[in-house]
C-alpha cells in the first residue's frame, strides 16, 4: 500500500473532540502510519502494522478506538457504564505509562476514562482505580493476569485488542501470557497488532490471533528510518571506553542515549564514565518505578545528558527530539539495533546513531546489515595519543577537551569549543530494563503461578539472572 500523507486528521472522519485533541497537541498532519491505520481500523479490519515507535504508531491505534467508542461514552460514575471495552497490551511499563499518557491526552475532551497497569509497583494502589471503570486498559501482560487472578477487573466486554511492539513482546517471552490473556476475551472483537520488525514468528502470531487482517507498512519490513544518518567506528575493544568519552566530549550539547547489551555492563560503563570525569546516575532494575520515572523526567528536562541503556529499558522512551545513539555494544539480536536507533529521529526529525565496533562485533553487525538491506559506512576509530590518566583524569586535562579528529570529513560531528565542552556538566543516567534482552527467559507459565507479589518477585529475580547470564555469555 502506498504511503499517503496529504490528507489532514478531519478527512479521515474522527469526531470533534478527538479532532480538538489532536489540534491541541499541535499535530498538524496524521503520519503515514496515522494516514494508513486510521482509516482500515474505522472500517473495524484487523491490522498487522509494521512501525517502530517514533512513527505515531499510538495515535494510529488510539485515535479510531476512542472514535468507535464515543458514542458509548457516559458521565454516569456507575463502574457498571464504564466496562473494558479497549485492552492495550505493552511489553514494557515504560511504554504503557507512554501510551497511556497519548490516550488520556487524546480522549481529553471525552467523558472515555483510561488507565494503566504494570508490573513493579503494588497491586493494591491499582485496584480502587480499576473498580472505578475504565473503558481503556493500558496493561503490561503480567500485570493483568495478577489482577486476573484476584479478580480485580473483567475483560469480557472487550471489543478491541491492540498489541504494541508485538515483536518484543515475543522476546520477552510473553507468548504464554498473551495466549492466557486472549482466551479470556469475547470471539468478537478487532484486533490491531503493531511491530517495527516482522520475524517468522510474529507471522505466526498474527496467524494465530489476527483475523484476516490487513498488512500496512510505513517503511520497509525492518528497516531503518531514512531521517536518521547512521555511521560506524571500528574500535578496539581495549579502546572502546575512551572512544566513547571522546564522543560524549564532542556531542556535549546533545543528547544521548548510550546503549548496552546488558544490565552488568551498562552499570559498569556508568562507573567507568564517572572515573572519567562525567558524572553519573546509575539507574538499575532494583530501583523503584518512580526512580526510573523521575531520571526519565530528568532526562527529558535535560537536566541529564545521556543515559546508559540495556535495550529492554530504553523500550518505548518517548524523548521527542533526541538527536542521538549510541551504540556501544552491538547486540547480538539484529533487530534490536532497528529499535535503538529508533530513539532517535523521531516524528521526522534528523538523528544520528553511532555504532562502536569491537573486533568480536563484526560479525554480529554483519547481521545487522544483512537485516536492514543497507552497508552503514565504517572508519576506524581513532582518539586521541595521549594515555588515560591513572586515577580520576580531570575534567579540565587538555586532552579531555582536545577537539576530535576524525579521519573523514563527512563523518565529522561539529567540534565543541573545548570551554564550551568542559564547562557543561554531564550527567550519565543508566536505565535498566527488567528482563534480559535474548537470552531466552523461562516462559512465564512454566514458573509456578503464586500471587500477584511473588511473581513479581520472581519476575525481576528472573531479570537479574538472565541478564547476569547474558553478560557472562
Ligand atoms: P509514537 O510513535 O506513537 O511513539 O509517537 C512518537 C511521537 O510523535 C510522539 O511524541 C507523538 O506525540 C508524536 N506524534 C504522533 N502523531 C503525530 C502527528 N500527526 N504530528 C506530529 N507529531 C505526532
Amino acid at each position: 500500500m502506498s504511503e499517503q500523507t496529504t490528507v489532514d486528521f478531519r478527512a479521515l472522519g474522527l469526531a470533534e473532540p478527538l479532532l480538538k485533541a489532536i489540534e491541541e497537541s499541535g499535530y498538524t498532519t496524521p503520519t503515514p502510519i496515522q494516514a494508513q491505520a486510521i482509516p482500515l481500523a474505522l472500517q473495524r479490519m484487523d491490522l498487522m502494522a509494521g512501525a517502530q515507535t517514533g512513527t505515531g504508531k499510538t495515535a494510529a491505534f488510539s485515535l479510531p478506538i476512542l472514535h468507535t467508542l464515543l458514542p458509548l461514552a457516559s458521565t454516569s460514575t456507575s463502574p457498571a457504564k464504564h466496562p473494558i471495552r479497549a485492552l492495550v497490551l505493552a511489553p514494557t511499563r515504560e511504554l504503557a505509562i507512554q501510551v497511556y499518557d497519548n490516550i488520556k491526552t487524546y480522549a481529553k475532551h471525552t467523558a472515555l476514562r483510561s488507565l494503566v497497569v504494570y508490573g513493579g509497583v503494588d497491586i493494591k494502589t491499582q485496584t480502587p482505580h480499576l473498580k472505578t471503570g475504565v473503558e481503556i486498559l493500558v496493561a503490561t501482560p503480567g500485570r493483568l493476569l495478577d489482577h486476573v487472578e484476584q479478580k480485580t477487573l473483567s475483560l469480557s466486554q472487550v471489543q478491541f485488542l491492540v498489541l504494541d511492539e508485538a515483536d518484543r513482546m515475543l522476546d520477552m517471552g510473553f507468548m504464554p501470557d498473551l495466549k492466557r490473556i486472549l482466551a479470556l476475551l469475547p470471539k468478537q472483537r478487532q484486533n490491531l497488532m503493531f511491530s517495527a520488525t516482522f520475524s517468522d514468528e510474529i507471522k505466526k502470531l498474527a496467524d494465530a490471533f489476527l483475523n484476516n487482517p490487513t498488512l500496512i507498512e510505513v517503511a520497509r519490513s525492518n528497516a531503518t528510518n531514512d531521517n536518521v544518518e547512521q555511521k560506524a567506528y571500528l574500535v578496539n575493544s581495549d579502546q572502546k571506553q575512551r572512544f566513547l568519552v571522546q564522543l560524549l566530549k564532542q556531542y556535549a550539547n546533545q543528547q544521548v542515549i548510550v546503549f548496552t547489551k546488558t544490565k552488568l555492563s551498562a552499570s559498569k560503563l556508568a562507573r567507568a564514565l564517572e572515573r572519567d570525569q562525567i558524572p553519573c546516575s546509575a539507574i538499575h532494575g532494583d530501583k523503584s518505578q518512580k526512580e526510573r520515572i523521575e531520571a526519565l523526567d530528568a532526562f527529558k528536562a535535560g537536566s541529564i545528558h545521556a543515559l546508559v541503556a540495556t535495550d529492554v529499558a530504553a523500550r518505548g522512551l518517548d524523548i521527542s527530539d533526541l538527536p542521538l545513539v549510541i551504540n556501544y555494544e552491538i547486540s547480538t539480536a539484529p533487530e534490536d539495533y532497528v529499535h535503538r536507533i529508533g530513539r532517535t529521529g523521531r516524528a521526522g526529525a534528523k538523528g544520528i546513531a553511532i555504532s562502536l565496533i569491537d573486533e568480536d562485533e563484526t560479525k554480529y553487525f554483519d547481521e545487522i546489515e544483512k537485516l536492514i538491506k543497507k552497508q552503514i559506512p565504517k572508519e576506524k576509530g581513532a582518539i586521541g595519543s595521549r594515555p588515560r590518566p591513572s586515577k580520576g583524569g580531570k575534567a579540565d586535562d587538555a586532552w579531555f577537551s582536545q577537539p576530535y579528529e576524525p579521519t573523514s570529513a563527512a563523518v565529522a560531528p561539529k567540534p565543541v569549543p573545548a570551554k564550551q565542552a568542559s564547562a557543561k556538566r554531564k550527567v550519565v543516567a543508566a536505565l535498566l530494563g527488567g528482563f534480559g534482552f535474548r537470552a531466552s527467559p523461562q516462559p512465564r507459565n512454566q514458573a509456578k503461578r503464586g500471587s500477584g507479589k511473588s511473581r513479581q518477585k520472581a519476575e525481576n529475580k528472573e531479570a537479574d539472572v538472565v541478564e547476569t547470564v547474558s553478560a557472562e555469555s
